[in-house]
């Protein structure tokens, strides 16, 4: 297993195939992997990440067990994790975390989570005790809203088009704030205690139905909010004494309780605003997205910067609700992950050099 002294962030790319639109409309693939290497290529722009995942489907348990199944076990062990989807809108980020989990659907990053997390705790149920606890929220405009909020359930304003949620007058705005051992809490959001695979399936698909979308010119599904499922594990170890005596009974072992979460973050489009056609409303909430990407392109990036690191240097988490809310899992002894999901798609060679250069700056 990695350490926790590794670079702390690692980079992946995913390649989605061409879908139905792009080959109606004629699209060329232009992205190339070399062979052996994660390396991509795009005309004569060359980018090395630490893994390269193929147009070949869905997202495949390669990803899972080298990317993801780290952050898994490290949740085990008392570690923090972020999982990150980045990309422009249509490039597949949805579709890589399985946020927009339906009928038990199975494609995705987060079932293959859940199905893991539930199997390992069966195989560790005689050493510790464990409780899982979920909340699921959205990012849109720098305000958090909750996904998974019992008092909103259903009531979507459906009329045009879209899920806009009804906000319950009078329920205080929902508000991150800092324990003093440094651990950021979501105050005014529902935690939702799960104890099975199913329970937890069923408040991811609560909280994607819930999830706000807005049409664009680019994507009528577009999604300008980031969505955010975190996964809660505390867990009372049984342990041994350092010193047993001979006859160490099971009362005398200690206990020892840990508690870590895993984010598992689907980020807003990262399109330029421009490139949507915005005005008014959708503009100002472009603006907004870009202000969390931005600011997570610059934490990731003091954070990869072993120099600046060692120097120690400011880091801008204050700087957006995002960054502020993933403070305590992105950086120290956390583990992140960055998927940098792209279009193979030549009409999209802007965005998807975009992409790959703000993935690259997190290397
Ligand atoms: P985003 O969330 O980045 O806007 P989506 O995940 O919604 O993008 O993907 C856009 C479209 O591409 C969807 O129709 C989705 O089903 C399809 N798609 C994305 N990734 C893949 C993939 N790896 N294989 C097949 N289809 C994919
Ligand atoms: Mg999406």
């Amino acid at each position: 297993m990695e350490g926790a002294e590794d670079c702390c962030v690692k980079v992946a790319v995913h390649i989605r195939p061409l879908i139905g639109d792009e080959k109606l409309q004629g699209c060329k693939d232009c992205v190339t992997v070399v062979p052996g290497k994660p390396q991509v290529q795009i005309g004569t722009h060359s980018f090395t990440f630490d893994h390269v995942y193929g147009s070949s489907g869905s997202p495949s348990s390669a990803m899972f067990e080298e990317s993801v199944a780290p952050l898994v076990d490290g949740l085990f062990q008392g570690y923090n994790g972020t999982v990150l989807a980045y990309g422009q809108t249509g490039s597949g980020k949805t579709y890589t975390m399985g946020t927009g989990f339906r009928d038990g659907c199975q494609t995705g990053l987060i079932p293959q989570v859940m199905n893991t997390l539930f199997s390992k705790i069966e195989s560790l149920k005689h050493q510790a005790e464990f409780q899982f606890h979920v909340s699921f929220i959205e990012i849109l405009k720098e305000e958090v809203r909750d996904l998974l909020d019992p008092t909103s359930a259903g009531k979507s304003d459906t009329a045009n088009g879209h899920a806009a949620k009804v906000t319950v007058p009078g329920k205080p705005p929902i508000q991150i704030r800092e324990t003093s051992n440094g651990v950021i809490t979501l105050a005014g959001s529902t935690e939702v205690a799960v104890s099975s695979l199913k329970e937890m399936a069923a408040s991811l698909e609560q909280g994607s139905l819930s999830r706000a979308t807005g049409s664009t010119n680019m994507n009528n599904q577009s999604s300008r909010s980031h969505a955010i499922f975190t996964i809660t594990l505390e867990q009372m170890r049984k342990v041994n004494p350092v010193f047993p005596s001979n006859n160490c009974q099971n009362e005398d072992m200690s206990e020892e309780y840990l508690c870590a979460k895993l984010h598992l973050v689907d980020l807003a489009g990262s399109e330029r605003a421009k490139r949507t056609g915005s005005d008014g409303l959708r503009f100002k909430e472009g603006v907004h997205i870009n202000k969390g990407l931005l600011a997570l392109g610059n934490v990731i990036s003091a954070l990869g910067d072993e120099k600046k690191r060692k120097e120690g240097v400011h880091v801008p988490y204050r700087d957006s609700k995002l960054t502020r809310l993933l403070q305590d899992s992105l950086g120290g002894n956390s583990r992140t992950v960055m998927i940098a999901c792209i279009s193979p798609a030549d009409i999209n060679v802007e965005e998807t050099l975009n992409t790959l250069k703000y993935a690259n700056r997190a290397r």
